[in-house]
């Protein structure tokens, strides 16, 4: 099935802290998965964030690639794969102009599960990084957020661009539309002590998208 809207959060680019390479980021809107410290509690509501024109967005990938010669493409949340036939059809329309762009989704399902909800997403994605997040489980991998995570390199562009060694993390942080957006994968807790070291500075933050109180991140 072929759709024409993809509800999101945001679009960022380029991005180097969720990816190898130089990357477009694109948040999904809507997850019903719930993990518990989830980072980005600010993409569950399903009908929170912006109902945009796949064809549109697409335009404004590639317009993104070229203007910052990007090497792939990261689809987080949200959970994509609560969007997949919208999130197909975006990939394809990606591709029909960026034929070298690697494709990175993030979900918080296993990845045979996620492949028994769309077939067709699972197999568009170079490489996958499943599972729920475990704030209990430290990673030490610069693309799994918690250790239970898994990195799929699924095809043969995946194999070759996805074998990223452990090590540390990298952070991204840029300020759009009144909110600060912190990109990559933080360590559990280390999003608190950013909090309390800002705080013990004078600058308090409101709105966080890892409590209950809402806003942004991951
Ligand atoms: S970590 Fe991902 S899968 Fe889990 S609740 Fe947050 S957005 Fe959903």
């Amino acid at each position: 099935m072929t759709v024409d809207t993809i509800r999101i959060s945001r679009v960022a680019a380029p991005l180097t802290a969720l990816g190898p390479g130089r990357r477009a980021g694109i948040w999904v809107q809507g997850c019903t998965i719930g993990c518990p410290g989830c980072a980005s509690m600010d993409t569950w509501d399903p009908s929170g964030g912006a109902s945009r024109s796949v064809a549109d967005l697409a335009g404004q990938i590639l317009e993104l690639a070229a203007e910052h010669d990007l090497t792939g493409l990261s689809v987080t949340g949200g959970e994509p794969f609560q969007q997949a036939d919208a999130v197909v059809a975006l990939i394809d329309r990606v591709r029909d102009g960026w034929s070298d762009t690697d494709v990175l989704i993030f979900t918080g399902y296993a990845s045979a599960a996620a492949r028994r909800i769309s077939r067709e997403l699972w197999e568009r994605t170079d490489a996958l990084v499943s599972g729920p997040y475990r704030r209990d489980l430290p990673s030490a991998h610069p693309l799994l957020g918690s250790g239970n995570q898994v990195l799929e390199r699924i095809t043969s562009r995946g194999v070759e661009r996805f074998g990223l060694a452990p090590g540390p993390t990298r952070m991204q942080v840029s300020v759009a539309e009144g909110a600060l957006h912190l990109v990559g994968m933080p360590a559990p807790g280390d999003l608190d002590v950013l909090r309390e070291r800002l705080a013990e500075r004078g600058i308090r933050i409101d709105g966080v998208s890892w409590d209950d109180e809402s806003a942004e991140t991951r």
